[in-house]
């Protein structure tokens, strides 16, 4: 087990699913944790659960200021952050022809916008504190490969990559790593949402979107895990070196293989 003692972290998109099992990991683990999340009663509540080393924070991700605040906050009451989990996301399932504009631009905003502001914050943060630091991005196996009707999703997913890659070169002088966590799919309220509105979009039933479409490239038919995710992230955090950075990790049960 990677021990974070001493180590500050904040993690975006912290009050549910993967974004809270990886706060509560690197609690488990010594961490001070921000759980920072849009949803700020439920990121005070995930951050009470967590210990007298976490805060909870409002922040929506698309919003400077309020990342900015964020970032301040957690450095008087824990110290300057030394790991970012940039983490919040949604999904909206439609085919091209009938997505809005709006849409598009949301998506775009949380997922790219998102890791644009924690970054830098985090980046400065690094740098003036000078003992290097780790940013993770939650990718997905959609960084790597396609699927219908979520085109500003996969975009942005596949933009985090460079986005990391550009970190990595850029932080290295400061000791500042950044790689991206590409899951499968993992049943969290993200995913639940989308199961009947993919079966509805293809026309078939809903174990169908779980077997035919979510699991179908899987080597066991399996779905991902929230452990499998925190444990990926614990990893990550604790690396001491600047041998991996500018990566991305696949844990999707072998559903793409890069
Ligand atoms: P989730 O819906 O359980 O949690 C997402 C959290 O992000 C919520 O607490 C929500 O309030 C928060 N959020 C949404 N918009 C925000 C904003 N503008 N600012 C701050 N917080 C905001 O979803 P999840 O499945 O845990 O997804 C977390 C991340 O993992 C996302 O980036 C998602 O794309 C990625 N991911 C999920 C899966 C999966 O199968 N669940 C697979 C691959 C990647």
């Amino acid at each position: 087990m990677q021990d974070l003692s001493g180590k500050v972290a904040l993690v975006t998109g912290a009050a549910s699913g993967i974004g809270r099992a990886i706060a509560q990991a690197y609690a488990d683990a010594g961490a001070k944790v921000a759980v920072a999340d849009i949803a700020a009663d439920k990121a005070r509540d995930a951050a009470r659960s967590m210990g007298p080393d976490a805060i909870g924070l409002a922040m929506d991700v698309t919003d400077e200021d309020q990342v900015e605040e964020g970032f301040a906050q957690t450095a008087r009451e824990l110290g300057p952050v030394d790991i970012l989990v940039s983490n919040a996301g949604i999904q909206i399932i439609s085919p091209i022809v009938d997505l809005s504009y709006a849409d598009w631009k949301r998506m775009l905003a949380i997922h790219m916008d998102g890791a644009f502001l924690t970054t830098r914050a985090a980046m400065r943060q690094m740098i003036a504190a000078g003992r290097g630091g780790s940013i993770i991005l939650m990718g997905s196996a959609h960084s790597h490969v396609a699927s219908k009707f979520k085109a500003p999703y996969v975009a942005a997913k596949h933009g985090l990559l460079g986005l990391a890659r550009v970190i990595a070169k850029e932080g290295a002088a400061n000791g500042i790593r950044a790689n991206v966590i590409c899951p499968g799919f993992v049943r969290t309220p993200l995913v639940e949402k989308q199961i009947p509105e993919q079966a509805k979009e293809l026309g078939i039933s809903e174990e169908a979107v779980i077997r035919d479409v979510m699991l179908k490239d899987t080597v066991d038919g399996e779905f991902t895990t929230l452990e499998d995710i925190a444990d990926t992230a614990l990893f990550l955090a604790g690396f001491g070196s600047n041998a991996l950075t500018g990566q991305s990790l696949l844990v999707s049960h072998g559903w793409h293989m890069a």
